[in-house]
């Protein structure tokens, strides 16, 4: 008897791009489906560590590979874990990952899916690029039943109770027609040493007449010598680590010795993945113990603000039966932590120097590197001196804390940062006038991350470093013959203007830091800068108070000289409220932030357009 069922309706979706869009590089689905027979073999060989009654069954892992010309079949088998009834629906009549809609959008947006296929988890389907139909015969390792899985990946699948004398899983590809070239051995062997050669478990091709071959080298490729291993080799395996196949900007292997022992086959992708930022993102290194697979993912091996890092660690000094709950609060894990945080921060040190090669790491990853100054205690500094930013010297290029440090004036003190939504804005905030006009260089901050950690950095190398409007009056611009409104005139044009915006600005003052903008916005000593307020209500965090704003206004600017003349004057009330109303607006506007009544401003600028002629 057999069970008739449908995928779910996002399989489908899914299905129907793989068969019908990704025409290019079909021959991945050998290595997916290599990659899921070597993935079952180590979740065989960690079972058999608390259910050693299942050690028999482990003996011997190996992938086989038979291809028949003559039916035009491919068969994928393994003796790994196998699956049971359950597994067969949920695991390939489903798409339990979160990323499938994503994926669907990806491949829209893009055209082209196939490097996506295996960072969505969905790369047991691309088989049905070849094959019309597909047929699974396997037996969950432990388990008395067998079980047969049919679908021709249009009209769901069948599942029926079969026989198979032990544990594994055997998938049979009935090959398309045109698709013939993969029943020939030595396009097989060709494509096997390409994308599978680093997998830890034998892959036997039948050779019919011939006998059978061992294609791959076999062994573990992280325990093998660094010298023996070429560069397509780690990408191959980088690609089936992490799933995705750009180019690994960063490989890095490395033996630590000592009183703790670990391996690690570290990478930074190229680019950057496309849930970087969202929380639900696993990350995490691959763990093994003594060459036995111990997790996927586990986190505790990578602090957070290095998430984008893929790999294995092995270790021989972690205790083989390590359960998830123990990783948290082995301090083992913690020490190997620390030592992969240092390997990587020391090769970042290496290629700083570079600017273009390290630029494509920075633009794919350092918005979340940055993260590190602030939750790293420990290499604050050192994280610090390894990222890139903004500035007002350079438009086109970014610059480190130390260049920035070469480039400062004699008398100049500290490292000063604005921070806004981009880099333009930021650059043209009026705070930054008497900056330019002094030649003294402003890094322009625009990643949300900015405005967290110059809280807990406040120094660096002995410099202060200061958001612009802790400056003060530090900077005065140089004027010449600079004329200026009386000071009891500007006395009462700000009252006036701090009585007129009362409950908008906590106070208006005079600045010398102006010099083309009349007036411009900022904050009180300690208060929330006003674009971490802006980022926090555009994540709907409530702000338990906005900050005070302090309005100031510029006495050397024509409009403010010619509105501290006219205070006094009753005649004029009426323009001098609409102007101050006019010029918070502006102050508001060159912030970023949205003005209160873009109508009455818009009214108000058309009025005062018109009557200056
Ligand atoms: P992924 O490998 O990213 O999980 P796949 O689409 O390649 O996604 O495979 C889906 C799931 O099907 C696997 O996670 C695994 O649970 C199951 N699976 C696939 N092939 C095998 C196999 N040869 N042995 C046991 N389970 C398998
Ligand atoms: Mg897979």
């Amino acid at each position: 008897m057999s069970d008739k069922m449908e995928f779910r309706a996002e399989v489908n979706k899914m299905l129907d791009i793989v068969i019908n869009s990704l025409y290019s590089e079909k021959q991945i689905f050998l290595r997916e489906l290599i990659s899921n027979a070597s993935d079952a073999c180590d979740k065989l060989k960690y079972l058999v560590l608390t259910h050693p009654d299942l050690a028999k069954s482990a003996a011997n892992l190996q992938i086989k590979i038979l291809p028949d010309a003559e039916k035009n079949t491919l068969k994928i088998s393994d003796n790994g874990i196998g699956m049971n009834r359950d597994d067969l629906i949920n695991h390939l009549g489903t798409i339990a990952k979160s990323g499938t809609a994503d994926f669907v959008k990806n491949v829209k947006d893009n055209g082209s899916g196939i490097d996506l296929i295996g960072q969505f988890g969905v790369g047991f389907y691309s088989a049905f690029m070849v094959a019309e139909k597909v047929e699974i015969l396997t037996r969950k390792a432990g388990e008395d039943k067998a079980w047969k899985w049919i679908s021709n990946g249009t009209d769901g699948f069948e599942i029926s109770e079969a026989q198979k004398e032990s544990n594994g899983t055997e998938i049979t590809l009935f090959l398309k027609e045109a698709e013939k070239q993969y029943t020939d051995t030595i396009y097989l062997r060709q494509i096997i040493r390409l994308y599978s050669d680093h997998i830890g478990y034998p892959i036997v091709l039948n050779l019919g007449k011939a006998g059978e071959e061992t294609v791959n080298t076999g062994s573990a490729l992280w325990a093998r010598n660094k010298a023996e291993i070429t560069k397509d080799q780690y990408n191959e395996f980088y690609h089936h680590v992490s799933k995705n196949f750009d180019e690994p900007w960063m490989t890095l292997h490395f033996k630590a010795e000592g009183n703790l022992e670990y391996t690690g086959l570290l990478f930074i992708p190229s680019t950057q993945p496309y849930d970087l930022f969202q929380p639900d993102r696993k990350n995490g290194l691959k763990l093994y113990v003594n060459r036995v697979f111990i997790s996927d993912k586990v986190e505790e091996l990578l602090p957070n603000y290095l998430r984008f890092v893929k790999g294995i660690v092995d270790s021989s000094d972690l205790p083989l039966n390590i359960s998830r709950e123990m990783l948290q609060q082995n301090p083992l894990v913690a020490k190997i932590r620390n030592g992969i945080v240092g390997r990587i921060l020391k090769e970042l040190k290496n290629r700083i120097g570079k600017y273009d090669d390290y630029m494509t790491f920075w633009n794919a990853f350092g918005a979340a590197f940055k993260e590190g100054i602030y939750e790293d205690f420990g290499n604050r500094e050192e994280i610090a001196s390894l990222s890139m930013f903004h500035s007002t010297s350079d438009q086109n290029k970014l610059t480190t804390l130390d260049d920035y440090i070469s480039r400062m004036k004699p008398e100049q003190k500290a490292i000063y940062y604005i921070t806004g939504d981009d880099v333009k804005v930021a650059d043209n905030n009026p705070q930054l006038e008497a900056f330019k006009a002094n030649g003294i260089e402003v890094l322009l901050l625009v990643d949300p991350i900015d405005e967290f950690w110059p809280q807990v950095l406040t120094k660096y190398k002995d410099k202060e470093i200061k958001h612009v409007s802790q400056a003060k009056d530090e900077f005065k611009p140089v004027r010449d013959n600079a004329v200026k409104a009386k000071d009891e005139d500007l006395q009462k044009l700000t009252d006036f203007m701090a009585k007129e915006l009362n409950g908008e600005v906590a106070k208006v003052t005079v600045t010398e830091k102006l010099t083309t903008s009349p007036v411009s916005l900022t904050v009180e000593d300690g208060q929330m800068s006003i674009h971490l307020e802006r980022l926090m209500r555009s994540h709907q965090q409530q702000t338990a108070f906005a900050s005070l704003r302090v309005l100031e206004v510029n006495p050397y600017h024509p409009l403010i000289i010619k509105l501290a003349e006219a205070v006094g004057n009753k005649a004029q009330k009426q323009k001098l409220s609409d102007m101050t109303r006019m010029l918070y607006d502006q102050a508001l506007i060159a912030e970023g932030e949205a003005i209160k009544n873009p109508s009455f401003f818009a009214e108000k600028l058309s009025e005062y357009m018109a009557a200056s002629f």
